[in-house]
């Protein structure tokens, strides 16, 4: 009988989750004979373009952690929900936004304005902010391109609004 697959995706995370499954240790040789981990970003080499290529429902667990902050994460997690047959909002940022959602109490701009202008060790005296586009000598740099290596349309990286992958689930992704 074939292995069931596993993937772990991270969306807006500190890393910590991806870290508590590596501190299995040599205990990961032991589940990697059993499970198949068909994306792991962490620590193997996969593309998004691998999973894009994946039947429908042939991951058969998938554990996304970390909250949904960006264009890029919704995507994922709706990739994920679609390759899945079951997917897991994996750790406290997953399941209730944890501290990235803290950013819903304030706006993008306060954010902005405190993390890149007025915090004691900023050394910032143009002000400059993130931008999904800049203007160079060359031409014009965009964050992300427009498409993915498979083709399929992605949204530059923009900020949306907070929220857990599990509302995700409730919300959007309930088969
Ligand atoms: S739940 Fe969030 S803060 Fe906690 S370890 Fe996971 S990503 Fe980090």
């Amino acid at each position: 009988m074939a292995n069931p697959k596993a993937a772990f995706c991270w969306a807006s995370s500190c890393g910590g989750c991806e870290i508590a499954i590596l501190e299995l240790g040599k205990s990961l040789v032991d589940v990697s004979k059993k499970v198949d981990i068909v994306f792991w970003p962490v620590a193997l080499d996969f593309k998004y373009s691998d999973v894009e290529a994946m039947p429908d429902k042939s991951i058969d667990v998938c554990f996304f952690n970390g909250a949904i902050q960006t264009s890029e994460n919704e995507h994922m997690a709706k990739l994920f929900r679609q390759k899945s047959k079951t997917l897991i909002a994996f750790g406290a940022c997953a399941n209730g936004g944890g501290i990235p959602a803290l950013a819903n109490t304030t706006s993008k701009e306060q954010i902005f304005a405190r993390v890149y202008k007025e915090t004691p060790t900023t050394d910032n005296p143009k002000g400059t902010i993130p931008e999904t586009k800049v203007q160079v000598n060359e031409g014009e740099l965009t964050l992300l391109s427009s498409t993915t290596r498979s083709g399929r349309w992605i949204k530059p990286l923009t900020l949306t609004t907070m929220f857990p992958v599990a509302h995700l689930w409730e919300n959007k992704l309930r088969p």
